[in-house]
């Protein structure tokens, strides 16, 4: 159950509601967002029934949720949760927003050529890794500090935002300086520390999904980014382990079309991960958008067979024109833009 209170409460009066609740033994959590401050009721009501709590002069209503997740579900609270990145630039809204860029920054040189070209193919963010989570300790870990400032410099020289990991909870503050939106990769859709700090900035959190994590689980990680007042997040289908060794994980579209109708949060897909075959990029794109997906996370090389990280699942930069073109006619056939 959620308390809403009433609009521009002092803080003394959101500690006095909190103190009766408290002292009835209603156990909760206070919740300050951007333009609403609310509590979540964790079990029951205490020695309270719903009305009195309804009753109390600072509360407005009371919203009853049936999920576990309480923020991220869809509720009378919320319907649709847009994501203003820039002027005219709104994730979640009808236009499918494309975010591509390779695995890593590799050079200064490399990202800059990179940059202009993703933009002139018609993407709109820039995605590219300085922290890297690679399997082996010994492969490739990123660029770091430096490849976050090369990547800054090449989004702005092309007027780009910018997408880019956070590995560790120690590095907020530094990525946050260089990055529009962060990315939680899939190896940290369970790190609470990290969800934790990332609720309490106000950059939007692009949460991809743990691959093997269920859709409860997704949305359960997202919960904790809501808790702390960040109501920016995009959740991210990027494949899971199956039994097939084909490609390098099974990029499961149900996800997108189950969250669509479970959350109120944007729904991406991630087809590089997803598949680990560039050849299947593309069409697990279109795919994505006719199942509904307001956006896809695309890794996209200068020459895809030299990219230092994830080269298998590269495409071209001709290969994303292609994409972004038969994205739009998809986008078309169900009403988005
Ligand atoms: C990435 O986007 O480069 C990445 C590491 O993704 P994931 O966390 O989905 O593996
Ligand atoms: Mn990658």
């Amino acid at each position: 159950m959620l308390i809403i209170l009433k609009k521009n409460l002092p803080l003394s009066d959101k500690k006095q509601i909190r103190q009766f609740l408290v002292n009835k033994n209603v156990e909760v959590i206070p919740v300050d967002m951007a333009d609403q401050s609310l509590m979540v009721i964790v079990g029951k009501c205490g020695e309270l029934t719903k009305n009195e709590i309804k009753k109390h002069k600072f509360v407005s209503e009371i919203i009853e949720i049936d999920r576990p997740y309480k923020l991220a579900s869809l509720s009378k609270l919320k319907t649709k949760t847009k994501i203003k990145i820039r002027e005219n630039l709104v994730i979640g809204n009808k236009k499918i927003i494309i975010m591509a860029g390779p695995c890593s920054v590799e050079s200064k040189k490399q990202i800059f050529d990179t940059a202009g070209q993703i933009k002139n193919a018609g993407s709109h963010i820039i995605r590219a890794g300085a922290y890297k989570p690679r399997t082996a300790p010994y492969d490739f870990q990123g660029l770091g500090k430096i490849g976050l400032h090369f990547l800054r410099l090449a989004a702005d020289f092309n007027q780009l935002p910018v997408i880019t990991e956070i590995l560790d909870v120690r590095d907020i503050d530094l990525v946050a300086r260089y990055t529009d939106i962060f990315q939680v990769g899939t190896r940290n859709m369970q790190n609470y520390p990290l969800l934790k700090e990332l609720g309490l900035q106000r950059k939007p959190v692009l949460l991809k999904r743990g691959m093997c994590a269920t859709y409860k689980e997704l949305l359960l990680a997202a919960e904790y980014i809501l808790i702390g007042g960040n109501q920016n997040i995009i959740l991210c289908e990027r494949g899971i382990r199956s039994f097939v060794p084909e490609t390098r994980f099974t990029l499961d579209l149900n996800a997108v079309a189950y969250l669509k109708h479970e959350t109120h949060l944007p729904v991406f897909v991630d087809p590089s991960h997803g598949t680990g075959r560039s050849s299947l990029v593309r069409a697990m794109s279109r795919a994505s958008v006719a199942a509904g997906a307001d956006g896809l996370l695309i890794e996209a090389h200068l020459d895809p067979a030299r990219s230092i990280s994830d080269s298998d699942q590269a495409i071209s930069i001709q290969e994303l024109e292609k994409l972004i073109k038969e994205v739009k006619l998809i986008a078309k056939a169900v009403d988005r833009l």
